[in-house]
């Protein structure tokens, strides 16, 4: 008789490769699935009755700002709660490693709690993967090396780099791919990274190349300049041989209904023989540091620089002019373009912690209640927050996202921060899609819009994301597979977060393992911390 350390039973199994959903047990045995059929004979220490419910791979999450969170609380409460058991951190070009003598590059991720608790042990990959397997992790987790990172490390903060300081990067680079970072990301419109020219990103991704990492670019623009910065990031790959996965790529406000163009544009550089992937956020609002509304030359020397000039009348009216003038095209943000037109109903203010009053409320309404105009409520939060902010804004369409997900490459993402309900840092209070941008998937494009199907959605959670970041054996129910498993109702599952209330769980989980371990049960997490650190093989 087989015995198994946990069988669920009588679910509908949809495992991750696209096909259709089947009837069948999942029997798991020392972290892995070791059978996977209809009435499964054996005896379980625990049975888990899935009957009437969905039983899927975990979601797999390869766009994320975890770094810091992940850190702090190893419970990854955000993400195992929405069902997602891999993420990859370190995007957009920050990472909490290398850390040089000004200290770490926290951009989007400096907040009060992060300000005020994270004091890191390490300078580099290991110390910080080391510090996460030490800490324990509810969630598999990986990280990517940020360019933005590397730069803060070798005093790069403004145009262009030194030849020393360039290979200065390249060997600490180098260095975190031996220790197992999966790649380097870039994020070409936040400062430092978006100073680089882009011969000095090329000659990063050959390095990335040589270990055979992936690159992750959030690009130079998504709105206006969008193609450009398409053709730029296909350039690297081609010049460096890199893997290449465009972040987050959908149309920005100025470019709506061209998704069927950006498909059309990656499967041709594929049939080229460019290795190019890409992922998709699914909600229409996405969210990032308030600082990168401000014009790139505002930001050149970091935030201190960025405060003096915003305390400078002349500049300030400058930026202003230059925002209304030139929209995003002046670098930064491409939700610039709504202050632009005046479309201050569709911006808001995320965490932040001197305004915390405010937080979840449009900047309509907080230059109302604060009875300023609307650019000098966003210059005078930025000086009173010491440009620690975030803000979310409307930066996508759903016909878009739901043509982008008909790529047979494209990756669904939360691009979440990795904030808690519960804890310390459960006051950092962010953009809904930290706490169920998987269910709104579900919810908004399965049963509400019916786009597509829950095979496919499913599908590009975790069979998609993990083959494209090598993650072997995960993203997939078989034999053989790490026991990484949701088991959901497709009826209930939901998201309920909104803008003005975001920290709500989801809805029709009941469960959720890790490496076949129970860490979501009802709602409830277990306390449970069996996620593996992922390293780069080799590394
Ligand atoms: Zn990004």
């Amino acid at each position: 008789m087989a015995r198994y350390d946990i069988l669920i039973r009588g679910g509908e199994v949809v495992d991750g490769t696209g096909s259709p959903r089947r009837r069948a047990d999942v029997a798991i045995r020392a972290g892995r699935v070791v059978a996977v059929g209809l009435d499964l004979a054996g005896e379980a220490t625990r049975i888990l009755d899935a009957r009437g419910k969905i039983v899927a791979p975990g979601f797999i999450d390869v766009h994320t700002h975890s770094d810091a969170a992940l850190a702090l609380d190893g419970d990854a409460q955000c993400a195992i709660r929405q069902g997602i058991t891999t993420n990859v951190a370190g995007n957009c070009g920050v990472s909490l490693f290398p850390i040089g003598p000004d200290g770490p590059e926290l951009n989007f991720l400096a907040n009060a709690t992060v300000r005020e608790h994270l004091r890191p042990d390490w300078t580099t990959a290991a110390g910080y993967l080391d510090h996460l397997e030490q800490e324990g992790v509810s969630i598999n987790a990986g990280v990517l090396t940020g360019h933005g990172s590397l730069r803060r490390a070798v005093g790069a903060q403004g145009r262009g780099c030194t030849a020393a300081q360039l290979a200065q990067m390249k060997s600490l680079l180098a260095e975190s791919l031996e220790d197992g970072s999966l790649g380097l990301s870039t994020g070409l419109t936040y400062a430092p990274g978006c100073y680089a020219e882009p011969e000095e990103v090329v000659a990063l991704a050959q390095v990335t190349a040589q270990y055979g990492g992936i690159y992750a670019t959030h690009m130079r623009s998504y709105d206006a300049a969008l193609v450009p910065a398409i053709e730029e990031a296909l350039d690297v790959a081609r010049q460096s041989g890199v893997t290449l996965q465009i972040s987050h790529l959908t149309p920005g406000p100025s470019l709506y209904g061209s998704a069927p163009r950006l498909l059309k544009i990656l499967e041709e550089a594929r049939t080229q023989g460019v290795d190019v992937a890409c992922d998709i956020n699914v909600q229409p609002t996405g969210s990032t540091s308030l600082r990168s509304l401000c014009p790139l030359w505002a930001l050149e020397g970091g935030n201190e620089r960025l405060l003096e000039r915003l305390r400078d009348p002349a500049l300030r009216a400058r930026m202003r002019q230059d925002i209304l003038e030139k929209g995003s095209g002046t670098g930064g943000s491409m939700m610039q373009a709504l202050m632009q037109s005046g479309e201050w109903d569709k911006l808001w203010l995320g965490t932040c912690k001197v305004n915390y009053a405010y937080r979840g409320k449009s900047f309509a309404e907080i230059a109302r209640l604060r009875g300023e105009d609307p650019f000098d409520m966003v210059f005078n939060v930025l000086l009173e927050e010491e440009a620690s902010a975030t803000f979310f804004g409307v930066n996508k369409s759903e016909d878009d996202i739901e043509k982008m997900m008909g790529g047979s490459f494209v990756s669904l993402i939360t691009d979440g921060m990795g904030w808690s309900q519960v804890g310390p840092l459960a006051k950092e209070i962010d953009h809904p899609r930290n706490y169920g941008a998987y269910p709104w998937a579900i919810r908004r494009y399965v049963r509400e819009r019916r786009g597509t199907t829950l095979e496919e959605v499913i599908h590009h959670s975790t069979g998609v994301p993990a083959a494209r970041f090598g993650l072997t054996d995960r993203g997939e129910i078989r034999e053989g597979a790490w026991a990484d498993i949701v088991i959901f109702d497709e009826n209930e599952i939901a998201d309920r977060g909104t803008v003005a209330d975001p920290a709500q769980d989801p809805v029709g989980i009941a469960a959720v393992l890790v490496n076949g371990e129970i860490v979501v049960e009802n709602g409830k997490h277990t306390g449970a911390r069996p996620g593996q650190v992922l390293r780069r093989k080799g590394g």
